[in-house]
């Protein structure tokens, strides 16, 4: 008898399993559980997508494509982000079509981090990042963001955090799990320090398709910023596409032909039927954009207003499809609020201390479910709030 842990590489038995699960686990052993803990949208997959996908599939294109994704698709993204980004990535040179965006973090954590470099998180933050970083060989370095500052990344903050050793700091805006929205001075100020300490950033841009309020600003459209920003994105959220798994890193070519090395021989090449479902995406796919967003600003409004009428107060959050209110009247912790609501009330959240320290006080639900799913759960929030403050 061989003792499997014994074989396991230290770095994998430290990382901590991912903190959503164990509540998605619960609800799923319950009936009558509204959700509102999933981070993807309630849409499918508009219809021409999905039949640009059966079409190639029709037409038995079944192999492999280039490593970095097929050429058309590179120069749909490049011709997105030129609007999008307002910058100009050669689709040749410095676009690679990845499996998701969970992919494109990964390559590009491992092209650039070497054993010891710390990378900065900004906390409350995507539960991937510091693993991933870690996976990479690199030390995840904490930055909080605070509530009563919508959860903004301080720039006083960010250059506390930072050492001789710190190599990049991953941006995401707008944010999970807050769906706070940097705007564009405040991106100029942190990009200010960036260039001051001569770091690298990945911007996570997977939510860029959901803002509400204002106009989105990318990070790689800040001056002097596109070079040293390897950017991140995807068809999961904007698109509704989380099964097809395909996103992409828009980045100066000589990281680009460095993250090209590691896809190459890990992944050899995304799907190739996704990668058609893309290319019709990207170029159709605007209206059924716009329609869902439409329909997730209407459901932000009335999340946002129902919450703060039952005391879970919270800001406006300018993008994604997140609400993240704070629990702190109710003297719970996040973890009792979430196990007690799922159990009394059955519908589930996720505590916010999964995200991070500054998490904990707050809860994260997602509002990518049906107005009518909304408003029963808000109905059954309130019933539970008010039986506990
Ligand atoms: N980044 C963020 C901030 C996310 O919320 C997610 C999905 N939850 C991802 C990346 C991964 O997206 P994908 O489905 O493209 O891998």
């Amino acid at each position: 008898m061989i003792e499997p842990s014994h074989y396991i590489s230290k770095t994998v038995k430290d990382l901590k399993p991912s903190g959503i699960r164990k509540f998605f686990d619960l609800a799923a052993s319950m009936e009558g559980v509204i959700s509102l803990g999933v981070g993807e949208p309630d849409f499918v997959t508009p219809w021409s997508v999905r039949e640009a996908s059966i079409l190639s599939l029709e037409q038995g294109f079944t192999s492999y494509t280039a490593n970095a994704g097929l050429l058309e698709l590179r120069e749909e993204i490049a011709y997105y982000l030129q609007g999008k980004a307002k910058v100009s990535y050669n689709p040749k040179e410095q676009v690679l079509v990845t499996v998701g965006a969970s992919q494109a973090l990964d390559v590009a954590l491992r092209a650039i981090v070497n054993p010891g470099d710390e990378v900065i998180v900004i906390e409350p933050s995507f539960v991937s990042y510091s693993s991933l970083i870690s996976l990479a060989g690199g030390v995840p370095v904490s930055v909080q963001t605070s509530g009563e500052m919508e959860f903004k990344l301080q720039p006083a903050e960010l250059e506390k955090a930072i050492t001789e050793k710190t190599k990049a700091i991953i941006l995401c805006s707008p944010s999970n799990p807050t769906g706070t929205v940097l705007e564009h001075e405040e991106l100029v100020k942190i990009a200010e320090i960036i260039e001051k300490h001569d770091l690298l950033v990945i911007s996570d841009e997977i939510y860029a398709e959901l803002t509400y309020d204002h106009e989105y600003t990318s990070f790689v459209s800040i001056e002097g910023m596109a070079e040293r920003t390897i950017l991140v994105s995807g068809f999961s959220k904007g698109f509704a596409m989380t099964g097809w798994r395909l996103g992409y890193i828009a980045a100066h070519k000589d990281f680009l032909s460095e993250m090209l090395k590691i896809h190459q021989y890990s992944m050899m090449c995304a799907p190739t039927m996704a990668q058609y479902a893309a290319i019709e995406a990207m170029k159709n796919g605007r209206e059924d954009v716009l329609y869902m967003k439409k329909k997730y600003k209407q459901r932000r409004n009335l999340v946002v207003s129902a919450l703060n009428e039952m005391d879970l107060t919270c800001h406006v959050p300018g993008g994604a499809f997140y609400v993240f209110p704070s629990i702190k009247k109710t003297n719970l912790t996040s973890e009792e609020f979430a196990e007690q609501l799922l159990l009394e009330e059955k519908v589930a959240v996720v505590p916010g201390n999964v995200f991070g320290d500054s998490g904990e006080g707050y809860i994260r639900c997602s509002y990518a479910s049906s107005l009518e799913q909304l408003q029963e759960a808000l109905r059954r929030m309130q019933r539970f709030v008010e039986n506990k403050i």
